[in-house]
C-alpha cells in the first residue's frame, strides 16, 4: 500500500478513536470558559445536547458489550464524559466545589473504580484532578492549590479503596462458588465411587483424562442421580408401609470401616452426618453376619447412633446390600414402635435392599456399556484412520494420533526393529525434546524396546518407570525422565515390528484401564504397518528390476513417454542411451551365469554412479540398459556415454578364474531430431548402438540421418 495512503488510513483512525476523550476535554475546557463568563444560553443548549447525546451512545454501546474485554477505552470515555457532566452539575448548585454536592465526583469515582478497568478508572481521576486544576488556575486564577490537593488525594484514596474492596469481594466469591462447586462435584463422585460407578482415585484421573472430564463428569452424574431417586423411591415407601421414623442407606466405604449416609427419609431432622463405624453394634453384627438383624424392645434406642437429637426409639432393623457375597452397604430402619419387625416385614426390608441393590448394579452396567461405546467409537476412528494409510510414515503418523484418544501421554516414538541387522531405527516421535531421537538406530541390546521386541510383551510392569534403573533404548539413548512410560510391541502374527513407546509426565498415566485399549491400538497399527510394507513392496516389484534395483522395462517405458512429453512442452532437450555389454553370451559360456548376474550387477553400479539425479535408468532385459536424460543436448548426451564406456571398461571384476573386464557399447540420440515419440527415440537409438557394435563394439555412436538409410 502507498505510504500516503497508509498514514492517511492511521490518522484516520487515530481521529475516529480518539474523537471520544478529545470530545471530554473540549466539554471541560467549554466548562472552565463557561466559570470565566457566561455563555449565550444557546450555547449551554448545544454543549449540553452534545454531552447527553455522546454520553447516551457510550453507555448504550457499553452495555452492549458487557462481557467484551476491549472496553478500556470506552470506559475511559464514559466516565470521563460524566466527570464532565458532575462538575458542570456542581458548579452551578449553591457552594460549587466546596459546597455539599461535591461529594458526588467521589461517587463517581468510586463507581468508576468498581466497574471499570483499573486503566480507565486511573486515567478518569487524572482527568477530573485536570478539570479541577483548570478550573482552579485557569477560571479562577488562583495561586495556590489549597482545595485541589486534599480533592485529588482523597479521589485516589476512595477509588483506590474501592477498588481494592470491590475487587477483593469478587475473588472472594468466585473463589467461593469454585470451592461449592468442587464440593459438589466431589460429592457426587464419593458417591459414585461407593456405588463403583467409578474406579479408585487414581483411574478416576485417568477416565477424565481420556473421554473429556465433562462427558464423564455428566455420565457420572446422571448415574448418581439415577439411583439415588430409585433408592430414595424405596424408602419412602418404606417409611409409609412399616411406620418407620427414619429409613437410611448407608454405604460402605473402601476400607470396610466406615459407613457413610447415601439416601435418607426420615420425619426427624437432626440426622447426624455420619459416618459411623462400620465395626460396632448392630451395624458391625449385621455387617459381619451378611445377614438382617432386628433389634425390638428398650434396647432397641442404644443401636442407632444416626440423631443427633434422640428420639423415643421402639425397634431398628439393620439389612446389608450384598454384592456377590461382598458387603456394599446397609439399609437401616427404625420406628417408634416396639412391636418387633414381623417375618414378612422382614422379607419387604430384603427385597428393597435387593432393589437397591439392583439399581446400582444397573447403573453401574450402564455406565460401564456407555464408557465401552466411546471407547469404540474412538477405536473405530483409529483403525479408520490406520487402514487409510497408505504408507510407512501414514501409519506411524495415525497411530500416534489415534494414541492421543485413549491416553494423555506428553511423549511418543515408534521403532522399528530390523530382523537381519539386529538393529531398531526410532521412527517418529512426538512431544518436546524428542525430535533428536528420529532415524537413531540400535543395536538390539537388553533395554525395554529390545526386551518388548524380543518378548512380545508390553513393559514396564503397570507403566511405572524408574529411568535411573531401566533403559529404554540404549543407555546413551534414553527418552526425557518421566514417572510414566510404556512399550508396547507391535505385533503381526505374533512377530513384531517394533515398538510404541510411550510417555507421561503423569504418574500412573498408563494404569489398566488405558493399556488393553492401547494394546488394541498397537495390534492395528502392527497390522497396517505390515500392509504399508507390503504395498511398497508390490510397487518396488511392479516397477523395479529385482536384479539391479533399476527401473524394469515397463516403468521406464512410463517414465520415458512422460519426459518425452514435457521436453516438447517445454521445448527442452533430451537424450536418450541404450547400452549393451559386448560379447556378454561369452562371460557367460566362460565363468557361469552367475558371474553374469555380478557383471550385469556391476554394471548397474557404473550408472548409478555416473548418472545425474534427473536422468531415469532402466534395465531392459539381458545385459541391456536404457537411459533417459532430461535437458541434455548432443555434447551432454556423448559425455555421458563416453563416462559410461570408459568407467566399465576400467572397471575388473573378480571371477574364480581370475581378473575379469568387460566392455560396452552404446547409442545415443536427440528428441526430437531422431524421433519425436518413445517408439522412434528408442528405434534411432538402437540403430545407433548397432552402429557401436559393426563399428567394432566398445565404442559410442550418436544417431544421424546416414545410419537410417545405412541401416535400410
Ligand atoms: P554383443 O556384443 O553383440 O551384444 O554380443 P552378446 O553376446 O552380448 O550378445 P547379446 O547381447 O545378444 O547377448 C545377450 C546374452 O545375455 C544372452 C543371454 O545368455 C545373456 N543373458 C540375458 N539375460 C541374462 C541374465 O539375466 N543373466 C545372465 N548371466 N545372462 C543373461
Ligand atoms: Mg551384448
Ligand atoms: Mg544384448
Amino acid at each position: 500500500m502507498d505510504p500516503l495512503v497508509r498514514s492517511a488510513l492511521w490518522l484516520q483512525q487515530l481521529l475516529v478513536r480518539s474523537s471520544g476523550l478529545a470530545l471530554s476535554f473540549a466539554l471541560s475546557g467549554y466548562l472552565v470558559y463557561w466559570a470565566v463568563e457566561a455563555p449565550p444560553a444557546g450555547w449551554n443548549i448545544a454543549a449540553l445536547a452534545v454531552l447527553a447525546g455522546s454520553l447516551g451512545y457510550r453507555l448504550l454501546k457499553r452495555l452492549s458489550r458487557l462481557s467484551s474485554s476491549a472496553t478500556t477505552r470506552l470506559d475511559l470515555e464514559l466516565f470521563t464524559h460524566l466527570v464532565v457532566l458532575a462538575y458542570g452539575v456542581i458548579l452551578h448548585t449553591p457552594g460549587g466545589l466546596d459546597g455539599p454536592y461535591y461529594p458526588a465526583v467521589y461517587a463517581l469515582v468510586m463507581i468508576c473504580a468498581s466497574f471499570a478497568k483499573p486503566a480507565a478508572a486511573a486515567g478518569t481521576i487524572a482527568f477530573a484532578v485536570l478539570v479541577e486544576a483548570a478550573l482552579n488556575f485557569v477560571a479562577w486564577g488562583s495561586r495556590d492549590s489549597e482545595r485541589l490537593v486534599p480533592h485529588a488525594a482523597l479521589l485516589g484514596v476512595f477509588a483506590f479503596l474501592n477498588m481494592l474492596v470491590f475487587r477483593a469481594e469478587i475473588a472472594r466469591i468466585r473463589a467461593l462458588s469454585r470451592q461449592r462447586i468442587e464440593t459438589e462435584l466431589r460429592k457426587m463422585k464419593d458417591a459414585a465411587r461407593s456405588y463403583r460407578l467409578l474406579g479408585a482415585p487414581a483411574s478416576a484421573g485417568e477416565r477424565t483424562t481420556l473421554a473429556g472430564p465433562d462427558a464423564e463428569d455428566r455420565l457420572l452424574r446422571s448415574g448418581v442421580d439415577e439411583i439415588q431417586q430409585a433408592v430414595e423411591f424405596a424408602l419412602i415407601l418404606l417409611c409409609r408401609t412399616l411406620g418407620l421414623r427414619t429409613a437410611l442407606l448407608l454405604g460402605l466405604d473402601a476400607t470396610g470401616a466406615e459407613l457413610h449416609i447415601q439416601e435418607l427419609s426420615s420425619t426427624e431432622d437432626a440426622i447426624a452426618s455420619g459416618p459411623f463405624s462400620a465395626k460396632d453394634g448392630i451395624f458391625g453384627a449385621s455387617l459381619a453376619k451378611g445377614s438382617l438383624l432386628a433389634i425390638a424392645g428398650p434396647k432397641a434406642g442404644g443401636h442407632v447412633p444416626y440423631y443427633t437429637r434422640k428420639p423415643a426409639i421402639g425397634a431398628v432393623c439393620a439389612t446389608p446390600l450384598l454384592d456377590h457375597g461382598n458387603a456394599r452397604g446397609l439399609l437401616v430402619v427404625d420406628r417408634e414402635s416396639r412391636e418387633p419387625f414381623s417375618a414378612e416385614e422382614e422379607e419387604t426390608l430384603r427385597s428393597a435392599a435387593h432393589f437397591m441393590l439392583r439399581a446400582i448394579e444397573n447403573e453401574r452396567v450402564f455406565v460401564q456399556l456407555d464408557r465401552a461405546k466411546v471407547e469404540q467409537g474412538k477405536l473405530y476412528r483409529a483403525a479408520n484412520a490406520l487402514s487409510a494409510a497408505a504408507t510407512e510414515a501414514q501409519v506411524i503418523e495415525a497411530c500416534v494420533s489415534g494414541a492421543r484418544e485413549f491416553a494423555a501421554f506428553d511423549f511418543a516414538v515408534v521403532t522399528l526393529f530390523d530382523k537381519i541387522g539386529s538393529e531398531h531405527e526410532i521412527c517418529a516421535v512426538s512431544g518436546e525434546g524428542a525430535e533428536a531421537l528420529v532415524g537413531q538406530r540400535f543395536k538390539h541390546n537388553a533395554g525395554l524396546v529390545s526386551m518388548v521386541v524380543a518378548n512380545r510383551h508390553a513393559l514396564p510392569y503397570r507403566g511405572d518407570y524408574d529411568p535411573s534403573r531401566q533403559t529404554v533404548f540404549t543407555r546413551r539413548l534414553n527418552p526425557p525422565a518421566m514417572p510414566s512410560l510404556l512399550v508396547l510391541p507391535l505385533l503381526v502374527h505374533e512377530r513384531a515390528l517394533g515398538t510404541l513407546v510411550l510417555g507421561s509426565n503423569r504418574r500412573g498415566a498408563f494404569g489398566d484401564s488405558v493399556r488393553p485399549t492401547l494394546e488394541v491400538l498397537a495390534s492395528h497399527v502392527a497390522v497396517s504397518l505390515a500392509n504399508a510394507r507390503m504395498l511398497k513392496r508390490l510397487e518396488d516389484l511392479a516397477t523395479m528390476d529385482g536384479l539391479t534395483g533399476l527401473f524394469n522395462k515397463r516403468a521406464l517405458q512410463e517414465v520415458g513417454v512422460q519426459k518425452i512429453k514435457s521436453a516438447q512442452r517445454f521445448k527442452k532437450p533430451l537424450s536418450l542411451l541404450i547400452c549393451d555389454i559386448d560379447h556378454f553370451k561369452r562371460v557367460n559360456d566362460t565363468y557361469g551365469h552367475d558371474m553374469g548376474d555380478l557383471v550385469i550387477k556391476g554394471f548397474a553400479d557404473v550408472l548409478k554412479r555416473v548418472k545425474r539425479d534427473t536422468d531415469a535408468v532402466g534395465r531392459f532385459g539381458g545385459e541391456e540398459f536404457v537411459i533417459v536424460c532430461e535437458e541434455t543436448d548432443e555434447r551432454g548426451a556423448m559425455l555421458l556415454a563416453e563416462r559410461i564406456r570408459s568407467e566399465l571398461e576400467a572397471t575388473q571384476f573378480q571371477s574364480e578364474l581370475g581378473p575379469l573386464k568387460v566392455t560396452c557399447s552404446v547409442g545415443a540420440s536427440l528428441f526430437p531430431v531422431a524421433g519425436q515419440s518413445w517408439e522412434a527415440l528408442f528405434k534411432a537409438t538402437d540403430e545407433a548402438l548397432y552402429a557401436s557394435k559393426r563399428g567394432g563394439r566398445n565404442r559410442v555412436s550418436l544417431w544421424s540421418q546416414k545410419m537410417q538409410t545405412s541401416a535400410a
